[in-house]
């Protein structure tokens, strides 16, 4: 960790980072913690079902440096894709609150 100490120009920070997780996760939190969803069971086990659904049905958009997550990031925030993936948690909150045992 004290290699960190000396920070490089050269070296990108570099990590592996799922773009779509990143919006979705920020998403389904902003939606069952809103007003649509009173009743909502709103538990990190239900919140991260949601995630976990919504997830497996859309494209994942890995990448692994700051430029790229900006240019896929810019790309899955147009109102078309939030409209995807909105659908997609709205299904997924769905399923969750009609098994959640609790
Ligand atoms: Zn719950």
């Amino acid at each position: 960790m004290t290699e960190q100490m000396k920070p490089s120009p050269v070296t990108e920070e570099v990590q592996l980072l799922n773009v779509t997780e990143e919006i979705v996760r920020g998403l389904v939190s902003f939606t069952i913690h809103g007003p649509d969803y009173p009743t909502f069971c709103r538990c990190q086990k239900c919140e991260l079902d949601i995630c976990a659904i919504t997830l497996n049905h859309l494209d994942n958009h890995f990448v692994t440096t700051k430029e790229e997550r900006e240019k896929v990031y810019a790309i899955l925030k147009t109102p078309d894709s939030i409209e995807q993936i909105n659908k997609q948690i709205i299904h997924a909150i769905h399923i969750v609150s009609h098994k959640s045992g609790h």
